[in-house]
């Protein structure tokens, strides 16, 4: 077994065919992110057990911390109403935990945002918000599932490829490269590790269509829309004598066809400010410190140069560019082989800028265990595919449609209609907090969109406008 391997090897007999116990013999997780971690809490209950296949070196004991197979980790993640829910679910308490390390927790409308057409209504909404660093999820979420008796981390472990029957119907298990463990550098070792499923969650960056490729069987179509969008980042002391602002977290978005300057400052876990400044169509935050605080001061949003120029950094700016959207078709490929399984980034990489990766990542999760409850012998998971793929129809429709605005020809009709939609919703959400609340629903994926067009919010000047119902934002942090 792999040398990185902690927590419940003794517990586990690698098997092909249904084994006893949980009854689906043994799962193997490609990918130690957020989408992969989730996906073996659900899959804990079912599979007798569970190894999860990280590339990179782990320690579990450790706290947070950055590491390069999620270099996303750096920048601001906003979990949204619908996935914070279902991690509640999965694993309970979680909320207060990460309160307990410093993570600020109030309402979602109480967070200023200012869109090209004006600042959006600060009022209650019901839809929380809670602001936190990403290495803290993860940290929480990964303690709590190597803590699972049946499941198993293997760090240092690189997946090279599948294995598949000699039919090519269905995966066998993976082939996998080990690292070895600290001391002199040795060759790593190269074997093959046999599962009943496969699931892959190997992010942004996934190899699977090759592997398939590589195994003789089709590779995917993918959808892709890039906004030439970027993320500069960094993070700053919340200086514990100064006055906390009445806000937790602010942003400006960036919105085509002209707003390409946007940004964001976030209130996380130990009085720190996370601040990120976008970029869309090309524009880029510069990494020097005189630089982004340029930027910072250049946009309307005054809550985001100031806290650049006024606190202490923490360290470095770190960019993430190439932030384009892409959606594997895995539904629509065939022949598909049993015992395989991809979600999360894997998947479908969506615009991180509309909150969406991480919501619908979990809900892929959860149905992936409702599937395995209705699953025949042959391991064929077409369905939850299908089913995955609509849990991305909204998201992508959202992100997509908004982000063509930056293409002046080829633009899909659907696509030119939402965003014309969109951008109504916008021009009226400054002066329209019902309109606001409900929209905030749909786009946390708590309410369907068809609630949006319900003929009083479709029309213009009628319906809720200008009506303050509920709660105003009093206090911030
Ligand atoms: C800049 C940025 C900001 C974002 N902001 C938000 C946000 O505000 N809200 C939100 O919900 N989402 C956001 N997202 C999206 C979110 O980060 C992803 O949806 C989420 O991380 C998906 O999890 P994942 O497990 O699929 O991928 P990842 O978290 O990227 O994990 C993939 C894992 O697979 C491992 N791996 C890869 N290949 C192999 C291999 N061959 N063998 C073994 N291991 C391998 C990697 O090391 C990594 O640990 C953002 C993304 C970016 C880039």
């Amino acid at each position: 077994m792999a040398e990185g391997m902690h927590s419940a090897e003794a517990r586990r007999s690698s098997s092909t065919g249904h084994g006893s116990g949980h009854g689906h013999g043994h799962a193997v997780v490609v990918g130690g992110g957020y989408a992969g971690l989730v996906a073996a809490r659900v899959l804990a209950r079912r599979f007798d057990a569970v190894t999860v296949i990280e590339a990179d070196r782990i320690d579990p004991g450790a706290g947070p911390a950055h590491r390069k197979g999620t270099p996303q980790s750096r920048h601001p993640h906003a979990l949204l109403a619908r996935g914070a829910e279902i991690l509640e679910r999965l694993f309970p308490g979680l909320r207060a935990e990460l309160a307990a390390h410093g993570a600020p927790l109030s309402d979602f409308g109480c967070f200023p945002m200012l869109y090209p057409t004006g600042w959006s209504p600060r009022v209650t909404t019901g839809i929380p918000l809670q602001t936190f660093s990403r290495p803290l999820l993860d940290a929480a979420i990964r303690r709590r599932v190597l803590a699972l008796p049946v499941v198993a981390l293997a760090d240092r472990t690189h997946v090279d490829g599948l294995v598949l029957d000699a039919g090519r119907r269905r995966v066998t298990g993976v082939r996998i490269r080990v690292r070895t463990a600290v001391g002199p550098a040795q060759p790593p070792s190269h074997r093959t590790l046999p599962a009943d499923l496969v699931v892959i969650a190997t992010g942004r960056h996934s190899r699977l269509p090759q592997w398939l490729t590589d195994a003789g069987l089709p590779a995917p179509a993918a959808l892709s829309v890039d906004a030439g969008l970027s993320y500069a980042s960094r993070v700053y002391r919340r200086d514990a004598a100064a006055t906390d602002p009445d806000w937790q977290a602010s942003l400006q978005a960036t919105l085509a066809p002209a707003a390409r300057r946007g940004g964001a400052v976030l209130a996380i876990e130990e009085r720190r400010w996370l601040v990120c400044l976008f970029g869309a169509d090309g524009e880029m935050a510069p990494t020097d410190p005189g630089g982004f605080a340029e930027y910072a001061a250049s946009l309307t949003n005054p809550h985001i140069g100031q806290i650049v120029a006024a606190a202490q950094p923490l360290g470095p700016v770190h960019r993430y560019a190439g932030l384009g959207g892409q959606w594997h078709r895995y539904d629509r490929l065939r022949p598909w082989p049993g015992g395989l399984v991809v979600l999360g980034d894997a998947l479908c990489s969506l615009n991180p800028l509309y909150g969406h990766g991480m919501t619908v990542a979990a809900m892929q999760a959860v149905l992936l265990g409702r599937e395995l409850n209705s699953l025949d012998s042959e391991g064929d998971y077409r369905n939850f595919q299908r089913r995955a793929a609509r849990t991305l129809r909204f998201p992508w429709l959202l992100t997509s449609s908004l982000d063509l605005g930056w293409r002046t020809e080829g633009v899909p009709l659907t696509a030119a209609l939402s965003r014309r939609m969109l951008h109504r919703f916008l021009r009226r959400i400054p002066d329209d907090p019902t309109l606001y609340r409900r929209f905030l629903k749909v786009q946390h994926m708590t309410a369907s969109p068809a609630t949006l067009l319900i003929p009083s919010f479709v029309r213009r000047g009628e319906g809720s406008k200008g009506t303050r119902s509920k709660g105003t934002c009093s206090k911030g942090i």
